[in-house]
């Protein structure tokens, strides 16, 4: 703490990012990042733009990434608004659109930076409660009174749980007169992409990351789709904080991303394999699993506690995430989906801890 904080930073609760050890050896499944390297073309692109053109600022713009992402979703690059990693799209998001005299809805089991940034901004938010399967109910959402926006993670985290279309789409018709931002972070592995509804409902803005299915976490690339005046208040509130989020070499990595296709889909599947294996071994061992639509699974078991379950896989040198809250979930482990021999690794560890303790931890 220091006197010279301003009041606002006092009053800040900051978003707790999942740890990022150096640790030799390490099976990392605790931050959802893809276990496959990017791209070939990407780490080309990159290459390509390491050089005498990095004393010039990159393209405010970002024409081309906007174009290319634009063509990838069948959109305009007028409804394409990019940003440093979709943390940052978010952000400007609730700036932009969010701000309002009424609270924003969100659900109280969602990704933990929503209400940290509603905290930043000083915006109202009021959590509406994931039914007794975690899962998002849309009638939740229009029955829970005038709202100032809705924002929903889809599939939501940590839960992995998926909304069809139709449920979206039925959010839009029913809330016609605030922002709805849909956050597509991990759409790619099994959920259906709201972005079809875009030229429908001009409330809509759908969010989507280069950082799980491009495998570019380190890069910081995310994006906004919408309507062209939704996307030009992004714009309007980016341009009053940072003209140049994308440097040079996140866009050459980030354009040559969109346009790999095949690497794009190869590494999706192999993914969605992986989850659904994994989910089954983990069945065996007496695990409960929620269907997942993302790139990990969420799960507990019925007599093991989670806390100590991290811990022991943490002493074999697995990395998985726990959240002690809310309550609801403290049970439960997020595992990130990691290579085939990661998997087998994590299962062997698991079916040891399971074996070697017959009768539960503690009880
Ligand atoms: C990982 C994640 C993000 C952030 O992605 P970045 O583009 O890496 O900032 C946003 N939303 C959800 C739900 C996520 O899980």
């Amino acid at each position: 703490m220091s006197r010279f904080w301003s009041q606002a930073v006092h009053g800040l609760t900051p978003y707790v990012p999942g740890e990022q050890p150096r640790i030799a050896g390490l099976i990392k499944l605790n931050t959802n990042e893809c276990p496959y390297a990017p791209s070939l073309r990407v780490l080309q692109a990159i290459r390509d733009a390491a050089g005498e053109e990095l004393r010039l600022y990159p393209d405010p713009e970002a024409t081309q990434l906007r174009e290319a992402i634009a063509a990838h979703h069948g959109l305009q690059p007028e409804q394409v608004f990019v940003g440093n990693g979709s943390d940052e799209v978010l952000a400007h998001a609730f700036m932009a659109l969010f701000r309002q005299q009424l609270p924003l809805l969100m659900p109280d089991i969602s990704y933990s930076f929503y209400p940290v940034y509603a905290r930043l901004y000083g915006i109202q938010a009021r959590s509406v409660a994931l039914d007794e399967q975690l899962r998002v109910q849309v009638s939740d959402y229009l029955e829970a009174g005038p709202n100032g926006g809705i924002v929903l993670a889809n599939p939501n985290a940590p839960t992995g749980t998926a909304l069809p279309l139709q449920d979206i789409e039925r959010l839009l018709q029913g809330n016609p007169d605030s922002a709805v931002l849909i956050d597509e972070a991990y759409v790619d592995f099994g959920a259906h992409s709201a972005v079809e509804l875009i030229d429908r409902h001009p409330q809509l803005l759908v969010v989507r990351t280069l950082s799980k299915a491009r495998a570019l976490a380190g890069l910081r690339v995310g994006y906004a789709l919408g309507q062209a005046e939704l996307i030009e208040g992004l714009v309007r509130v980016k341009d009053s904080f940072n003209s140049y989020p994308l440097d040079r070499l996140a866009l050459a990595g980030a354009v040559a991303a969109m346009h790999d296709d095949t690497w794009f889909a190869h590494t999706r599947a192999r993914i969605v394999a992986s989850r659904e294996q994994l989910s089954g071994h983990l069945r065996q061992l007496g695990f409960e699993v929620l269907p997942s639509a993302a790139n990990f699974v969420f799960a507990r078991h019925p007599r093991l506690d989670a806390a100590e379950l991290a811990a022991q896989l943490r002493e074999q040198r697995i990395l998985v995430r726990h959240f002690r809250r809310p309550e609801r979930i403290a049970q439960f482990l997020r595992i990130s989906i990691g290579t085939e021999t990661q998997c087998e690794a994590l299962v062997n560890a698991l079916r040891s801890i399971v074996q070697a303790d017959p009768v539960g931890l503690g009880e």
